[in-house]
């Protein structure tokens, strides 16, 4: 994860910060008219050059409304959810292997 130090570094080169419009980072619903606001700020992200620091940032803080990294809220917590099984299952054979 980028160290807090190193974060307006990011934010620096950070391609949501030239969009005319960037509520769409924050739409006010993951349905309906918020959808294409998900979709619009996700092809911003797609151009990001922090994209993988910015979610991995997202991800690891819990940071819960908005698109960071080019995903929405339900996928950061999908890959937080994968992430807490991987480890689970990794300490399991750990204690099980040993
Ligand atoms: S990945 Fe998306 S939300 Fe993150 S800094 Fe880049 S444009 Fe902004």
């Amino acid at each position: 994860m980028a160290g807090i130090a190193s974060l307006s570094s990011l934010w620096d080169r950070a391609a949501c910060r030239a969009v005319d419009d960037p509520e769409i980072f924050f739409p006010v619903s993951s349905a309906g008219a918020g959808l294409s606001e998900i979709a619009r700020a996700k092809a911003v992200c797609s151009r990001c050059s922090v994209r993988e620091q910015c979610l991995e940032y997202a991800v690891e803080t819990r940071q819960v409304h908005g698109v960071w990294g080019g995903a929405s809220e339900n996928e950061r917590r999908a890959i937080a959810g994968r992430r807490r099984r991987d480890l689970a299952g990794r300490e399991h054979e750990l204690l099980h292997v040993s």
